[in-house]
């Protein structure tokens, strides 16, 4: 079973050489993990609390009220942020439990913009976040 978990922080961003996004501007962005796994004999896939004070806490450390261009060396687009989150919430849940998978992290940029990136995306393009 799938299970959806929504997170939010608000942060500064600009987008060098665009058009529009060039200028120093901020988003309330909103992200939503969406997990895997089977339920388990208590009735859980996976603890909502866990998520929350695993990459809840990560999300609100890294981004909120950050300005994103000075904390990472890549250009912060909604794609980017999206295969970074996913990286992370990979490695979180790896180390709490086996039986449980990232499906896809969304990163949403404003209400009508946003960024899934999946295993296959995280796969292909991790590289551009400078993760290993
Ligand atoms: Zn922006």
């Amino acid at each position: 079973m799938k299970l959806l978990k929504h997170f939010a922080f608000e942060a500064g961003h600009f987008i060098p050489d665009h058009p529009t996004c060039g200028q120093i501007h901020g988003h309330s962005y909103k992200v939503t993990l969406e997990v895997e796994g089977p339920i388990s004999p208590s009735g859980f896939v996976i603890d909502f609390n866990v998520l929350k004070n695993t990459v809840g806490f990560w999300l609100k450390e890294v981004f909120d009220h950050k300005f994103l261009n000075s904390s990472f060396e890549w250009s912060p687009t909604a794609e980017l942020i999206s295969v970074y989150i996913f990286d992370k919430c990979y490695h979180l849940l790896g180390s709490i439990t086996q039986d449980v998978k990232v499906v896809s992290v969304t990163v949403w940029e404003t209400e009508s913009n946003a960024a899934v990136c999946t295993m296959a995306d995280w796969a292909l393009f991790r590289h551009m976040c400078k993760l290993p």
